[in-house]
C-alpha cells in the first residue's frame, strides 16, 4: 500500500505519514457513508447539532497538537497556527446553532411548508493554506443538514486532518464523517464516486477538472476558488492605514492566503509617501521557523509553491519592475518580504494569483484606470479600496464577491463567503450558505 509522507517545508523533514486511500477502499468508504447517512439523516435535527457539539468539544485537549501539525506541515508561524485551530474548536458551537437555524422549515401557508432535506453523501476538498478552517467552514453546514461528509485533506496537511477527523468522529455514528488521504488523483476519484455534492476550497485549475468530472451525475457543487484581489489607494486614503493594510494583507500567512491583497494600485500623487509607509511596515516582518519568537512570515508551504512566486518576481524583474525590498530570486524554503513598484498589466504578478509575501504595486493618474486595472481579471474574490469619502463610488464599481472600504474583506461571523466570476460559486456562511448542503423541498398536506 503506497504511502503519503508529509514534508517539514522548513527543513524537508518527514512530519509523519498516512495510507493513500486505495479505489476499492474508497468504495467501500462511500458505501459506509451511505448507510451512516440514512441513521444519521433520520436523527432529529437538534439531536445532529447535539451530538456535533459534543464531538467537538473532544477537540479541546488537542488544540496545542493541533496548531503544531499545522505548523509544521505547511510551515505557519505557531502563533497563527493556534489561532487557526482554536478559533476552529471554539466556534464550532456557534457555527452549529446558525446551521441549525438555516434548516428550520418555513412555513409558506397554513397547509404548505418549505424543507431543508438532507442531500446525501457530501464530499469535501480542502486546501493547505488553511488546512483545518477550510475544512472545518463546509463540513459543520452538511453534517447538520443531515448528510454523511468524506473529507479529502491536502496532500500537503494529511497529519492535523487525520487528528481532526478521527477525534471528532470517534463520537459520531459509524459513517457519518469519513477521510481519505491522497493527492489531486483521489479527489478526483471521490468526485466521480457515487456520491451527492462536493465542497471544494482550491485552485481554479483544479475546480476546473471538479466540474467537469461532476457533470455526467449533475453533482451540486459550492467552488471556493482563488483570488488575485485588488486594493485600491486614492488619494484621498490616510495613507499610514492603508500602507498597514496593504502589508499586513500580503504578508499573512507568507501571502498564502485567498484574500491576500495581490495587487495594489495607489494613485501617483501620493505614491511616493505611500511606498515610504509601506517599507516601514514591512521592515516588521520577519521570515523563520514556525517555533522561533518574533517570526511572522514562515517558510512557503512547499518547494512548487516557492518556485512559483520566484518565477513571477523574475518575470516582473525582466519586465521593469522596481524591487523596493527584496529581489527577484530567494533560495528555499523562504521567500523574504518584498516590495514591488511598477507593476504592468503584462507581468504575472498582476494577471494571476502570486500567493507569496510581496506587495505588487502600481501607479494611476485617473481612477478609471484603477478600476479598470482592478476588474481586468478573471478572479473576483475580494477587493478592497482605502479612500476618503469618494471610497464607496469606487468601490460599487468593483467586480467581486466581497468589498470593503478602509478595511479587509470580509464581514460579521454570519455574512457569506463569496467570489464572483472564476473565484467560484456557491458559498459557505449564513442561512444561503448553508443551506446550498441541503436539497430544498416544498410539500404541500
Ligand atoms: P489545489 O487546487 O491544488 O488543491 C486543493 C485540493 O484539491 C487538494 O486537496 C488537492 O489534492 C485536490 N485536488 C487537486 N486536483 C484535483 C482534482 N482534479 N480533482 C479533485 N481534487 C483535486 O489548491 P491548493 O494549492 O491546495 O490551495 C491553494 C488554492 O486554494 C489557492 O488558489 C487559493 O486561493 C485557494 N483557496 C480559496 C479559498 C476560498 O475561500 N475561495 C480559501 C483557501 C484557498
Amino acid at each position: 500500500m503506497s504511502r503519503l509522507y508529509s514534508v517539514n517545508p522548513l527543513d524537508q523533514s518527514v512530519v509523519g505519514d498516512v495510507a493513500v486511500t486505495t479505489q476499492e477502499q474508497l468504495t467501500e468508504i462511500v458505501e459506509r457513508a451511505k448507510i451512516g447517512q440514512q441513521a444519521w439523516a433520520k436523527c432529529a435535527l437538534s439531536e445532529r447539532a447535539q451530538q456535533l457539539s459534543d464531538a467537538y468539544k473532544k477537540l479541546l485537549p488537542h488544540q496545542a497538537q493541533l496548531a503544531t501539525l499545522i505548523s509544521q506541515e505547511m510551515g505557519k508561524d505557531f502563533r497563527r497556527a493556534s489561532y487557526e485551530a482554536h478559533g476552529v474548536v471554539q466556534s464550532a458551537a456557534y457555527m452549529i446553532e446558525e446551521a441549525v437555524d438555516a434548516f428550520q422549515p418555513e412555513r409558506l401557508a397554513a397547509r404548505s411548508e418549505l424543507q431543508y432535506r438532507a442531500l446525501g453523501v457530501v464530499g469535501v476538498i480542502s486546501p493547505w493554506n488553511y488546512p483545518l478552517a477550510m475544512a472545518n467552514n463546509l463540513l459543520i453546514p452538511a453534517l447538520v443538514a443531515g448528510n454523511s461528509v468524506i473529507l479529502k485533506p491536502s496532500e500537503h496537511t494529511p497529519l492535523v486532518a487525520d487528528l481532526f477527523i478521527q477525534t471528532l468522529q470517534s463520537q459520531l455514528p459509524d459513517g457519518v464523517l469519513q477521510i481519505v488521504h491522497g493527492d489531486g488523483q483521489v479527489g478526483q476519484a471521490l468526485v466521480q464516486s457515487d456520491i451527492q455534492m462536493i465542497a471544494f476550497t482550491g485552485s481554479v485549475a483544479a475546480g476546473r477538472n471538479i466540474m467537469a468530472n461532476a457533470a455526467p451525475q449533475l453533482k451540486r457543487l459550492v467552488m471556493e476558488l482563488g483570488g488575485n484581489d485588488p486594493m485600491i489607494v486614492l488619494a484621498s486614503a490616510d495613507i499610514k492605514a492603508a500602507a498597514r493594510f496593504a502589508v499586513a494583507s500580503s504578508f499573512e500567512n507568507a501571502g498564502q492566503m485567498c484574500t491576500s491583497t495581490e495587487r495594489v494600485y495607489v494613485d501617483q500623487s501620493i505614491a511616493d509617501a505611500f511606498y515610504q509607509q509601506v517599507m516601514a511596515d514591512a521592515r516588521n516582518y520577519q521570515t523563520g521557523g514556525w517555533d522561533e519568537p518574533g517570526v511572522n512570515i514562515g517558510p512557503l508551504a512547499s518547494a512548487d509553491q516557492h518556485q512559483r512566486v520566484v518565477n513571477q518576481l523574475q518575470d516582473a524583474e525582466q519586465k521593469g519592475a522596481r524591487f523596493l525590498m527584496g529581489q527577484a530570486d530567494y533560495p528555499l524554503p523562504f521567500v523574504e518580504p518584498t516590495v514591488v513598484a511598477g507593476m504592468t498589466p503584462d507581468m504575472q504578478l498582476e494577471q494571476t494569483e502570486t500567493f507569496g509575501p510581496v506587495v505588487a504595486m502600481a501607479e494611476f493618474e485617473h481612477v478609471e484606470e484603477a478600476i479598470e486595472r482592478a476588474n481586468d481579471s478573471i478572479y473576483g474574490l475580494g477587493a478592497v479600496v482605502f479612500g476618503g469619502q469618494d471610497a464607496a463610488a469606487v468601490a460599487e464599481q468593483l467586480e467581486a464577491g466581497m468589498v470593503s472600504v478602509n478595511q479587509g474583506v470580509g464581514g460579521p461571523g454570519d455574512s457569506p463567503w463569496v467570489g464572483a466570476k472564476q473565484s467560484g460559486f456557491g458559498f459557505h456562511g449564513s442561512k444561503a450558505g448553508h443551506r446550498q448542503f441541503s436539497q430544498v423541498r416544498v410539500i404541500n398536506f
